[in-house]
């Protein structure tokens, strides 16, 4: 197993672009992390394949990263490859103007955010929900992300990924488990495109409503500081938030990491956080709401590396 032996074979192969050791701390909005191994950017489905089938040949494990924008990765980084979705992955079409509803297509690397306001600019109402929520469609998708009321996985019509070894296969949403923060995929799965349903909407009601979520996210989250959102799901009838809260952790702080004195379930990186306090105060955390309340908190953020 040798990142540099696959590194090597992928010269010249991809229409995208391979790293060997690329510092992590580049790819999350955490800002932590140690290098990968490998890092390949793939522009093309034709990449991933050619990818998929060179990591497999030299036994490298692999994961696929969005924006990192719910992830922790070790400070000693990630033995393996971290695959990422380029050019061909960032179209997004919209639905006919005329129609009063249809079907948006945008590929897995579509950022969040421009897929929320190309549809606002364009009269289409269903994402307003999503305004605030950084990272790619794929990741998105993935972590069926959302608010308590919606989610994103509500939307899809039907949803494209490549299988490593079998190429691509297209799912209808009613063929997927979507749940709390998951879209039911197996695993090893790439998403590269999606179908979402939508409707045309009134353009003042949809920025009033967009309006609305971002000014709750303002007064609620601290959006200033690097984090990746909530830390733990929120168990079945109590907020996560709150029980950090109620446990007197709200302001713990290890190192540069520190849980939000706005919002007990974000831990923000006070610009020196390693990954290191990022966990400590994790269990930390989860040590004093298990004592006090009985909860086990799981963790809603991805870990890569540990
Ligand atoms: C300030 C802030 C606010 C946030 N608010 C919310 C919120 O309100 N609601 C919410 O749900 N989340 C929220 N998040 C968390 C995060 O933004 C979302 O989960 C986001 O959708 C993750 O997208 P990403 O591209 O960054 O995924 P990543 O963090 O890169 O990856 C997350 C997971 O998805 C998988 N993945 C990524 N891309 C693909 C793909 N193409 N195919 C298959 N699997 C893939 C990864 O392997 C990983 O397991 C917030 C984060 C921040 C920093």
């Amino acid at each position: 197993m040798s990142a540099f032996d696959a590194y090597c074979a992928l010269q010249g192969m991809l229409e995208g672009a391979a790293y060997v050791d690329e510092p992590m701390a580049r790819h999350t909005s955490y800002r932590i992390g140690g290098p990968a191994d490998l890092f390949v950017e793939c522009a093309t489905v034709h990449d991933l394949t050619e990818t998929f089938a060179t990591l497999g040949k030299w036994g490298l494990p692999w994961v696929i990263v969005g924006k990192g924008s719910n992830l922790l990765v070790s400070d000693a980084g990630f033995r393996g490859a971290v695959v990422t979705l380029g050019r061909q992955f960032k179209s997004l079409t919209l639905p006919d103007e005329h129609a009063e509803s249809g079907r948006l297509v945008a590929g897995g690397g579509v950022l969040l955010p421009n897929l929320v306001q190309s549809s606002f600019k364009n009269g289409l109402s269903g994402f307003e929900f999503a305004v605030g929520i950084p990272g790619t469609l794929g990741g998105a998708l993935a972590m069926n992300a959302g608010s308590a009321e919606e989610w994103i996985g509500s939307k899809v019509a039907t949803l494209t990924v490549v299988r490593p070894g079998e190429g691509l296969v297209r799912y209808y949403a009613e063929q997927l488990a979507w749940d709390y923060r998951s879209a039911g995929l197996p695993g090893g799965e790439v998403i590269v495109e999606c179908e979402l349903k939508v409707n045309r909407g009134n353009t003042a009601q949809i920025r009033a409503r967009m309006e609305g979520v971002m000014n709750r996210r303002k007064k609620t989250q601290p959006l200033t500081k690097p984090s990746a959102g909530s830390v733990f799901r929120n168990p079945p009838k109590a907020r996560a938030g709150q029980l950090i809260e109620s446990v007197g952790l709200k302001g713990y702080t290890v190192g540069g990491a520190q849980v939000s004195e706005l919002h007990a379930n974000f831990i923000i990186n006070n610009g020196s956080a390693t990954a290191t306090d990022v966990v400590a105060i994790i269990m930390e955390i989860r040590r004093r709401v298990k004592e006090e309340h009985g909860t086990e908190l799981q963790p809603e953020i991805r870990f890569l590396g540990f």
